[in-house]
């Protein structure tokens, strides 16, 4: 019986383990090895880390957690968790069964993208979501913005501070005159066409022909979480302005008890500085709630 089995070891799960570790708790970390940002060659925005490879920054930690005798590692999916508060099990996709007392789901999101031919392979690389991780890259070059739907005028408006952006609406929104009034106070450029696909760099190819390039690509997808296990414990899931996340209170506990989320599946806005914050918040609560089960 672990004190803790975390479901998700990446950022936000092993933030969480390293508090629980410290705390001399014994915690198992199952882990599939998705990482959201596992498309994208660096990371951007993490203090201490910053440009250094998304890869190497999780590979570092899971080293430094390795240290601590009563961390246990299991590489692989969990696909059930089962039972209540201080007895779960949680089984994992080789047929074994883990038992805990808690579970924290550190799951991760994944990121539904518009379906435009070329897009999903330049993910990460030429087409992002986070200014604030990949605009600087774009040295100020010509940003287009994809629209997904209503909100991305917003999207076009802040990107619009990393370079001279072209908003592609795609169908995806229709622009009504105070809406291209604020874009036009920001200079953005409107083009209506569809988009046929992505090809080269970063060059949009409108239907009939036209093509426009770009240094970088925008886009805001729809993400939901990249594991149905929360939900199929009867955790409630909650709808943002992103997407769909695991509910949680100020603890990071979920609608069930002995069950807490944390990271991107669990919070708004995401980045792997927020995930380590909200991991490690989480981690201490629970290794509090260990301490005063009442509590
Ligand atoms: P994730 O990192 O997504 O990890 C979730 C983990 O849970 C994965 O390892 C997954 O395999 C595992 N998992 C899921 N289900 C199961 C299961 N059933 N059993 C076992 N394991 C499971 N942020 C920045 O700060 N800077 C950047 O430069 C940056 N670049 C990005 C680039 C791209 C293309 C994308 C999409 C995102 C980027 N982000 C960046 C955001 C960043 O990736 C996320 O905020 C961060 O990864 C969230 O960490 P997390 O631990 O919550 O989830
Ligand atoms: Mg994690």
């Amino acid at each position: 019986m672990h004190d803790v089995i975390i479901v998700g070891g990446s950022y936000a799960g092993m933030a969480a383990a390293l508090q629980l570790l410290r705390a001399r708790r014994d915690v198992k970390v199952i882990d599939a090895g998705e990482r959201r940002n596992r498309f994208a060659g660096f990371s951007h925005g993490f203090l201490g880390q910053d440009g250094v490879g998304a890869a190497e920054i999780a590979l570092s930690a899971r080293r430094q957690l390795e240290a601590y005798p009563t961390l246990s590692w299991v590489d692989g999916r969990a696909v059930s968790v089962e039972g209540s508060k201080d007895d779960f099990t949680v089984a994992t996709a080789d047929g074994r069964r883990h038992g805990s007392r808690r579970v924290l789901f550190a799951t991760g999101l994944e990121d539904q993208l518009p379906e435009i031919s070329g897009l999903a392979e330049r993910w990460g690389h030429a087409v992002f979501h986070c200014p604030y991780c990949h605009g600087y890259e774009l040295d100020q070059g010509k940003i287009g913005v994809i629209a997904t739907g209503p909100m991305s005028t917003h999207q076009a408006e802040i990107v619009s501070e990393w370079g001279p952006v072209t908003f592609l609406t795609n169908g995806a929104v229709e622009l009504d005159p105070p809406a291209r009034q604020v874009l036009e106070g920001r200079s953005v450029s409107i083009e209506t066409t569809l988009i046929e696909r992505i090809d080269g760099v970063a060059e949009v190819v409108l239907k009939g022909g036209r093509r426009l390039g770009f240094a970088g690509l925008f886009t805001a997808p729809f993400c939901v979480p990249s594991s149905s296990l929360a939900e199929e414990a009867g955790c409630d899931l909650e709808e943002t302005m992103m997407g769909i996340q695991i509910r949680t209170n100020e603890a990071k506990q979920t609608s069930v008890a002995g069950i807490s989320a944390c990271g991107d599946v669990a919070r708004i806005p995401h980045s792997v500085t927020l995930a380590v914050a909200d991991g490690a918040w989480a981690g201490a609560q629970i290794h509090r709630s260990l301490v005063w089960p009442d509590g």
